[in-house]
């Protein structure tokens, strides 16, 4: 398979370190606040790519991390009148709640900054060691002169950055492009023992020092959004390579913004939607179809045109789904006639276009269209004279391809109770409050859609009528 490495500026065949496992590293949330759709999309696009993998038969082993010391957790504290842990502790929780919604799995490790500042510590101390980095104060920062290659990633020259540098110039720093990766404690600060005096680790560190300890010097994927490119990730490639003499990481992957208007989606340009708030409004397979329907490396703009025409895109898959689910309980014959065997195998070569789109760079956009070309298939081709071993596998061909992309894997069936339960309990409470035109409407309700309620000494049951 082949992935973009934006080191390299191509699509290069993807071989990982050791055959058949793959060791990936995302850049994760600064958790001082609910994530908006914008991060969402970040996390959704690597949590496909993760699965996908996976697919293809890799073990992946999957760190993403959470920032919970940085200046803006520290002020949203101080604002809050709490302490930094209490806020990082708060808002890890509440990603968890978000991305379990958004059917993000889990990752092998979320390790925390906080976690490791004895190995950041480390960290730092060779770097000093070995003539990277130089302590002013206290501070100890990174020297991007003495690193032979900065800019690599970016496809920057440093003599350019160093000109056109609108970075405020402190005085201290030998180059305006040199960076913390020690801060000294200010007042009211949380700080932890170093031997520079008490502070806290700069951004980029934690990054480097955290993949080193949970995938090793070198891994096989960085990834983030599109904007870490520059100047995180050059700053983590610089700190790590300096220390190891290796290469960090063999391919590097930014996925592109989600846009509102033309412009970044950003909690600073506070034109954001959480991710909490569009999963009042959609459900995740349609948010996750709207991520998916472009290609990860295309900027998106957000809008609800866009999100209804996934949400409509989606029920024509799950109507396919579910018009297959139902065929299972009609047809007569169990097995394949030698005819349907044909069309069965025709039906599995879907399979390679999927892979071969897929492979490519991930392109889930392609990927999604040969969904919608097996469904029109499958559509015209299944019906109720057809075989239960060919409904089965019709099906079980749509949720294989929907699984990588962490969609279409609900039943229909399932749905369907779950709001029949609902609109039971509904009725239930409208008779309790004796709102009996109500309780009538819904029964009727059901009865129109050939759902019959019978009221037992257990309690309401229904049947299909
Ligand atoms: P942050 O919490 O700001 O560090 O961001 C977490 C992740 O979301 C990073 O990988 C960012 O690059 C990514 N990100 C931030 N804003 C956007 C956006 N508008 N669209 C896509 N990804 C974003
Ligand atoms: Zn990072």
């Amino acid at each position: 398979m082949k992935i973009y490495n934006t080191l390299t500026r191509k699509k290069e065949e993807f071989v990982p370190i050791i055959p058949g496992e793959v060791r990936m590293y995302v850049c994760g949330p600064t958790v001082y606040n609910l994530f908006h759709i914008g991060n969402g999309r970040t996390f959704i696009v690597f949590d496909a790519f993760r699965r996908y993998l996976e697919y293809r038969g890799y073990k992946v082993k999957f760190v993403q991390n959470f920032t919970d010391i940085d200046d803006k957790m520290i002020k949203k504290a101080n604002e809050e009148n709490t302490t930094v842990k209490e806020l990082g502790d708060r808002y890890i929780n509440e990603y968890y709640k978000d991305a379990d919604a958004l059917n993000i799995e889990r990752a092998t490790v979320n390790p925390r900054a906080t976690e490791f500042i004895g190995e950041i510590v480390e960290f730092v101390k060779d770097l000093i060691d070995k003539g990277y980095a130089y302590e002013v104060d206290g501070d100890v920062y990174f020297s991007t002169k003495k690193f032979y290659g900065y800019g690599k990633l970016s496809g920057q020259d440093l003599e350019e950055l160093q000109a056109g540098a609108r970075i405020s110039v402190d005085e201290r720093k030998n180059d305006p492009m040199d960076f913390a990766v020690w801060k000294n404690q200010k007042p009211g600060e949380p700080a932890w023992e170093s031997p520079w005096g008490m502070g806290r680790p700069g951004w980029h560190i934690e990054c480097s020092c955290m993949a080193h300890k949970l995938l090793g010097e070198t891994i096989d994927i960085h990834a983030g959004g599109e904007d870490l490119a520059f100047p995180h990730h050059e700053n983590e490639i610089a700190q790590s390579e300096a220390r190891t003499g290796k290469p960090f990481a063999n391919y590097w992957m930014h996925s592109a913004f989600i846009n509102v208007n033309n412009q970044k989606m950003s909690k600073s340009l506070n034109n954001f939607f959480t991710a909490r708030e569009v999963l009042e409004k959609y459900d995740a397979d349609v948010i996750r179809f709207f991520m998916l329907s472009g290609h990860y490396r295309t900027q998106l703009n957000f809008s609800v045109e866009l999100l209804d025409s996934a949400k409509a895109a989606v029920e024509r898959i799950y109507n396919a789904i579910g018009n297959l689910e139902n065929l299972l309980e009609e047809v007569k014959t169990d097995s394949m006639s030698e005819e349907e065997k044909a069309y069965a195998a025709s039906l599995s070569s879907y399979r390679d276009k999927y892979i071969e789109k897929m492979d490519d760079d991930f392109n889930t956009a392609d990927g999604i269209s040969v969904i919608f070309d097996l469904v029109r298939d499958i559509n015209t081709n299944i019906t109720v004279n057809s075989s239960k071993e060919l409904v089965k596998l019709a099906l079980e061909l749509i949720r294989e391809f929907g699984k990588p992309l962490g969609i279409l894997q609900k039943s229909t069936k399932g749905n369907l109770e779950e709001e029949i339960e609902a609109l039971i309990a509904q009725r239930q409470q409208a008779r309790k409050d004796k709102n009996w035109a109500l309780a009538d409407k819904i029964r009727d309700d059901l009865k129109n859609r050939g759902i019959i309620l019978e009221d037992t000494p257990q309690g309401v049951r229904w049947k299909k009528a």
